[in-house]
């Protein structure tokens, strides 16, 4: 394979942006790829730094994820012990399924996590 500019010269390897060959002058050693242009580096390292990002934000989310959950769960407990021990039995009732609402809510957002695999 020749390099795309300089079609009598050896390519040394792809660009990774575009694939097209590039020989040694015309090469953008990216450090884990080449090349072949100014215009093809700046697009390669774009889509990189985006991707970055992405994988920050998602990082983010699978954090924030938990801690909701937690909140529901103490939540739940809160309500069910507070109902349990309320005397007015109607009031119990409803704190009781409050609690349980929170709790499956809980257990729904845990379920989805596994299905998504975040
Ligand atoms: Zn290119
Ligand atoms: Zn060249």
């Amino acid at each position: 394979m020749h390099c795309s500019v300089h079609q009598e010269i050896e390519a040394v390897g792809l660009c990774c942006y575009c694939a097209k060959g590039v020989c040694r002058a015309c090469a953008h050693d990216l450090g884990c790829g080449l090349a072949c242009s100014d215009s093809c580096a700046t697009e390669v390292r774009i889509s990189k730094e985006a991707g970055r990002r992405a994988h920050r934000i998602y990082g983010l989310r699978g954090k924030t994820l938990p801690a909701v959950m937690l909140t529901n769960i103490a939540m739940g407990l809160v309500f069910v012990t507070w109902g349990a021990a309320e005397r007015d039995s109607r009031l119990g009732v409803f704190l009781v399924l409050m609690g349980l609402v929170l709790l499956s809510a809980a257990a729904i957002s845990r379920i989805n996590r596994k299905q998504t695999g975040i």
